[in-house]
Formats: C-alpha cells, structure tokens, sequence
C-alpha cells in the first residue's frame, strides 16, 4: 500500500485543505460519475481519480482515468484494482453495485469506502424495510399495508378508495409505481404486479400506500453511520416532455439551489425525517454511510414533508449541478464521512445556481438509436467557462467522433449568478451541440422560476 500522509504545499483560496492526499476509484459510468470525478479532480485532497467502468467523455475530459474492464461486479477484482493502484476511497455511484455488496466488500477488505452496506441500501431495495423504519421511527411516510395476495390487495384498495398508489416492492429503476386515480386502475396494476409478473421478483409483493397531495422534493443528506449533513438543495425533472408530460425518465434536467426548500424546511426535514432514520439504522445495527436522498412530498394540506421514499446516492442529474456549486474539499469530505466524522466538517457552496440540461438520444425513454454521431462538444463547453458538458452516455468511433451509446447521453450543466444567466448560458451551449438524432427539455428550471419572488436562503 502506498503511503497518503504526504503534506500539502500550498492552500487553496477558500477551499479547507487537508493533509493527506488520496487515490480515489469513483464506480459507475453515467453523468453522475463523471460529475463525482469532476469535484474529485479539482479536490485538494485527492491525488488521482479513477472511474470503472467510467465512458468515452470521462476519460476524454481528463476529470479521470477510466478503467473500463474493471469487472465492478467482481468484489474481488476491485479489491486487488485498489491494493494494487494504493486507493485509499472508493466513492459508489449507482445503486446496483450497493444492493449487491460491494461496499461490504470493500470495507471488510479494509478500504475505506463511500456507499452503504447491502443490509443499509435495503433503505432504496425495500421500501417494505424503509415503511417499517418509519413505523417504528415515527418518520412521516404515506400510511401504507404490504400485500404478496392479490385479492386482499384489492379489497384493501376498496376500502380506501382512489386515488392510491400501488408500488411493487423491490428495485423496478422507478418505474415500480402506479400513482391510480381510479380504483380500477389500481386494480389493473394489482393484477399486472402480482398475477402477471411485470416486474418478476422485485413485484411479488406490493405496498398499497396512501395519496399525498402536494409538491415534489428531492433532499439530499451525506451520512457516516452516525449523523448526517444536508447538501444544498436540487430539484430534477422527470417527465420527457416540455410543460412535464410524457412519460417518466431517469431526469432530464436539475437545477440547485431548489427555493422551495427554504432553511426552515431543511431543518424540518433533518429533523424529522432524516436524523431519525440515521438513528434507527445506526440502532437497528445497520448503520448507514453514503448518501442519504429523500424524495419528500411537501403535504398540500399540512404543509409538511413527508417520505415517499429513500434512494441510497446519488441522484442523476442532480448530482451534476450539486458538485459544479460545491467548492468544500470532496476527497476529504468523503474520508470524514467513511471515518464517522463529519460531525468536523461544514461544507461550502458557490452562491452561483447551477442548472443542467439532459441531451437524450431520440425516443427515449423509448427505443433509441445508438451509434449517432455528436459533433462540437468541445465548442460546445467553451461557450463559456461557466460551462461545463457531464457525458452520461458516450462512446468514441473509429474515426473518433464522440457517438451517442445510451439514451441519456450529455449532460450540459452552467452557472450563473441567477437561474436566467444559469439557463441562457446552458441553452446557448446546447445551441452548439450539433447531434440531429438528440434532443432535449426547453423548460429545465420553470419551476423555479414559478418561485422566483421566494428568497432561496
Ligand atoms: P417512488 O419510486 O416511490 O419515488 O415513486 C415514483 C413517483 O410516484 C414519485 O416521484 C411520485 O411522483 C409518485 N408517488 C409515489 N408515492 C406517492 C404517494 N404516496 N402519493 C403521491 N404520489 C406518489
């Protein structure tokens, strides 16, 4: 193992600068990890990035090396990648490697590692575990029953009536919920979960949960097992259309800070939701370290957030405006949160928003295309340098040409001292981009434009 303890020679503006230096491998390869790597690379306390698999835009972009034939499903091959690289973190972006282990892995093997334990990702794999930490937490989630028989599930839904919502139980990549209006539709998705099979294991069991009214929040905490520090605020986009129509996607554009989330509401949140769920994990033995994001339902009615459900990282694309506004030292934020101290740290945040604009192969979240040609990136990125272009999906071709290989494929993020400058600067690097077969939202950002006469913090 390489030795880490080796001194900082200079310090950096505002930026809090540790003294030890550390190899960091990001896993995954989306926009998510390159935007990790990005933070990474520019961190004091980080003396090289490597990404597996990472993509073509990673590597080219230089914010990481990438190893793509690091089998990240293989613990052990990862484990002798970082005791042979001296990788003193390993920062866990999606959630798949989670639920499979991996963190477990890592950590037994003595590798300090960013992401829970598989018994602590069961927060995002189980939403029967997550209610039943809110039950005996009392943290604010819909009043919901557990069902594996189909027709107790419909009889329950008679009695509560429409709208409800019908959930399957296990991982579904977000398209495991039904949100019916009428009580046939939930009926038709009963029968679709637990007769057909839709979803096969993870839709053997169903959550039938109550409807919240209101508006939707995405909150995001850091965690190490014992407390937790909130991030600045970011709200996505889900649906694939300008005005929010369409169906529902991974995101399509964020923006950070979110004004709807005010200090006071931060507060509300970490104290009734997010903390106690920390506590109860750290009591249940199962302590949490990683990050911590909520998707809250602001009550209508009440006023108060209440949890539709944990996701167990980072989210995709709110992760790319998140890393462009935080100046803290990441590396070392990171360590202190594996360690069990972030107790110690606070975090600084540009007071610049950030927006980004998802770039999606045509017919996402439908059948797409692969292989189309995307020109003028670079160009593109020097716009400005309030720019900044993630690559979530992009190989390279023989000729070298970046093409497009996933259905969401760029991610083009900017800052600006207001969300008008934020989105003019991203729109006018869109403008640039030139890939006939993509496409991407007009409207990233109306919602907080609908809030602008609100004072963010
Ligand atoms: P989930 O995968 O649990 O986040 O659910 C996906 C989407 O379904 C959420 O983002 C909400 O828009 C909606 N949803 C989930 N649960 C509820 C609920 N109890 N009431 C209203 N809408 C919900």
């Amino acid at each position: 193992r390489r030795d880490f303890s080796k001194n900082l020679a200079s310090t950096n503006g505002s930026l809090k600068v540790s003294e030890e230096r550390v190899t960091v491998l990001v896993i995954g390869g989306g926009g998510r990890e390159h935007a990790l790597c990005y933070a990474l690379e520019r961190s004091p306390s980080c003396d090289a990035v490597f990404c597996a698999p990472g993509n073509s835009g990673i590597a080219q972009s230089g914010d990481a090396t990438c190893i793509p034939d690091l089998d990240i499903s293989n613990s052990d091959a990862v484990i002798s990648f970082c005791q042979n690289w001296g990788v003193g973190l390993v920062v866990v972006g999606p959630e798949a490697p989670l639920v499979a282990g991996l963190a477990n892995k890592l950590v037994e093997a003595g590798i300090p590692t960013f992401g829970p334990s598989s018994e602590a990702a069961a927060l995002e794999g189980s939403k029967d575990f997550m209610k039943k930490l809110c039950d005996k937490y009392n943290i604010p989630t819909a009043k919901y029953q557990t069902f594996t028989d189909p027709s107790n599930a419909k009889q329950y839904v008679k009695e509560q009536g429409a709208p409800i919502v019908v959930k399957a139980n296990g991982l579904a990549f977000g398209k495991g919920v039904v949100v019916a209006m009428t009580l046939d539709q939930a009926y038709e998705a009963i029968d679709s979960m637990l007769v057909e099979g839709s979803f096969g294991s993870a839709g053997s069991q169903v959550i039938i949960e109550e409807y919240l009214d209101g508006e939707e929040v995405s909150f995001f905490a850091l965690v190490d097992g014992e407390t937790a520090l909130p991030l600045e605020s970011a709200q996505d986009h889900k649906r694939v259309g300008d005005g929010d129509v369409g169906p529902n996607t991974g995101g399509m554009g964020a923006y950070s800070p979110a004004p709807i989330v005010t200090e006071k509401l931060k507060r509300k949140v970490m104290e009734s939701i997010i903390l106690p769920t920390v506590k109860g994990m750290a009591a249940e033995g199962c302590k949490f370290v990683g990050v911590l994001y909520a998707g809250l339902m602001i009550e209508k009615k009440s006023g108060l957030p209440k949890l539709i459900e944990y996701n167990v990282r980072f989210g995709d694309p709110e992760c790319q405006v998140l890393m462009m506004r935080l100046q803290s030292d990441l590396a070392h934020v990171l360590l202190a949160a594996c360690r069990g101290e972030l107790g110690s740290i606070s975090l600084t945040w540009s007071p610049e928003l950030a927006t980004v604009v998802v770039m999606a192969s045509e017919g996402y979240p439908g059948a797409y295309k692969k292989g189309t040609v995307i020109r003028n990136i670079d160009e593109a990125e020097q716009v400005s340098p309030a720019v900044k272009i993630f690559h979530s999906g992009t190989a390279l071709d023989r000729d070298g040409n970046f093409v497009a290989a996933g259905g969401r494929v760029l991610g083009v993020t900017a800052k600006g001292k207001d969300m008008e400058e934020a989105r003019a600067k991203a729109y006018d690097a869109l403008d640039v981009v030139d890939w006939p077969e993509g496409f991407f939202r007009h409207d990233i950002g109306w919602r907080a434009q609908k809030y602008r006469h609100m004072v963010a913090h």
